[in-house]
């Protein structure tokens, strides 16, 4: 018996909240199971004193679903954190919840494979809540969202049943597949235990180019040029407003070496991967050559080597120091068809310099997959923030767009998830909630609310 308890008094701070700081509520205690059945322990026993758990990964989520509420009991799932079984030919691996990804990335990568996903909270969070958020990062122009690499999971239930052994196979029509629908969840229908996951060949190089976009360049046609001309060897396109360009570069000792043509402008990062270094480079070249001839670049930066690549990332992964200039901040994680950023960002921009008190905004995106992000602060009172919220919000297109592209609802955005699904949807979604999880002890008053 490895089951670990710990009254309200005794948890740390960090069990509190997630990366965005916010509380909402004292917890009744905590435990960090050590296996399902401790697990499974854990959850009948909460049922039985009609309790909840807040189900918790690495807390790096910034919706507010790991944070716990007045008296529910935090659930880690930290203690599951290793490879069960790893099948280094069919490139399978079946690991614990726990994991945490860039752990995974590196015990994958020593055989030759790869787990695509990758984000810049890679230290600290979960495979499990990388699933239970579908998370995207990245690497979703070519790999899609991590539910694109979940073959299988094992998950433990509100009633204590515990669905499983996770599919390992490929092909699989058995009947309804479950992992999907827990996939996105947010620790709504399920607790993750286990995932059988896809992994892909490890790509021998990955070369990184900044680019500086001339301003009348529509950022859609440049993502669908790399595309064509990249094909599938381009693996990420993010861009970068020039507030946060110049924010970043202000902050990163390697960034003030950028050539000033890179001041005031959007900026892309490109990412390409393959096996043929020369041929990767020459396709690369040619294609940013061609864009800076046709006028649609004003400039390029090109990394030579990993360290290189890795100070351009830096760049784009500034943003927790950039956030930490606005705090508190709102942040959103919008989802729309990439030719429609550049005008959101201008119509945002516009109203945002209408509000009082005046707030900061720093926007960027996974500009490949229409993921549009903004965070805009200091925004210190209910009121400020919810001024800030609606003056985004509003612009978007009913039912077309996202509120959240990868970050989910949790609790932050649960009066908004109208703005994105229909009543229809979110009756299905409660339907679904209220037959597998009737006494909410699974994340209640994540993603909605259920009418009682
Ligand atoms: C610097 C930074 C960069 C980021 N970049 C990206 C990005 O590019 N793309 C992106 O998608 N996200 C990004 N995020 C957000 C965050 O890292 C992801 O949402 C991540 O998937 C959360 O994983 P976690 O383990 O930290 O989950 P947590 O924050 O602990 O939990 C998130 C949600 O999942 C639930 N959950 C956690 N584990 C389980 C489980 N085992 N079973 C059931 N439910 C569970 C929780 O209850 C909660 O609702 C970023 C965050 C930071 C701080």
């Amino acid at each position: 018996m490895t089951r670990m308890t710990f009254t309200a008094s005794m948890i740390e701070d960090r069990y509190l909240h997630d990366w965005t700081g916010t509380r909402y509520g004292v917890p009744a205690g905590l435990e960090r199971p050590a296996s399902t059945q401790d697990l499974v322990r854990v959850v009948r026993d909460c049922a039985r004193r009609a309790g909840s758990l807040a189900i918790q990964g690495g807390r790096t989520g910034v919706s507010g679903g790991a944070a716990p509420g007045d008296r529910e009991t935090v659930l880690s799932l930290e203690r599951l954190d290793r490879v069960v079984d790893f099948d280094t030919r069919a490139g399978v691996i079946i690991v614990g919840a726990g994991m945490i990804l860039q752990d995974l990335q590196r015990a994958v990568e020593v055989e030759g494979w790869s787990f695509p996903l990758d984000l810049a909270s890679r230290g600290s969070c979960q495979i499990g809540g990388n699933i239970a958020t579908n998370a995207g990062g990245s690497r979703v122009i070519k790999y899609g969202n991590v539910r694109e690499s979940v073959l299988g999971l094992e998950a433990v239930l509100a009633d204590g049943s515990v669905l499983g052994p996770p599919n390992r196979l490929i092909k699989n029509n058995a009947g309804y597949s479950l992992a999907s629908l827990l996939v996105g969840s947010e620790g709504t229908l399920g607790v993750i235990t286990r995932a059988a996951l896809r992994l892909v060949p490890l790509p021998q190089v990955r070369r990184t180019a900044l680019l500086a976009l001339e301003p009348a360049t529509p950022l859609a046609d440049l993502v669908h040029r790399c595309r064509r001309t990249l094909r599938e060897s381009l693996s990420a396109f993010e861009v970068m407003w020039p507030d946060f360009v110049t924010e970043a570069m202000g902050r990163d000792p390697t960034a003030r070496h950028l050539p000033e043509s890179f001041s005031g402008v959007r900026v892309a990062l490109l990412e390409v991967e393959g096996d043929d270094d020369a041929m990767l480079g020459r396709t690369l070249e040619h294609c940013l050559l061609a864009m800076v001839e046709t006028g649609l670049l004003r400039d390029v930066v090109l990394s030579v080597s990993s360290r290189d690549a890795r100070d351009l990332w830096a760049i784009r992964e500034a943003v927790g120091d950039l956030q930490a200039t606005i705090r508190p901040y709102v942040g959103f994680d919008l989802g729309m068809a990439t030719a429609g950023h550049d005008a959101f960002v201008a119509k945002a921009r516009e109203r945002l310099s209408r509000c009082d008190p005046p707030v900061r905004s720093f926007f960027f995106g996974h500009a490949g997959d229409g993921n549009l992000h903004a965070i805009v602060g200091p925004c210190c009172t209910p009121e400020s923030r919810h001024a800030v919220e609606e003056a985004l919000y509003r612009l978007l297109e009913p039912l077309t767009t996202s509120v959240t592209a990868e970050h989910g609802i949790g609790r932050k955005k649960k009066q908004y998830l109208a703005h994105s699904r229909s009543a229809d949807d979110i009756r299905a979604m409660k339907t679904l909630k209220a037959a597998l999880d009737p006494h909410g002890v699974l994340n209640p008053g994540r993603i909605f609310d259920l009418d009682h």
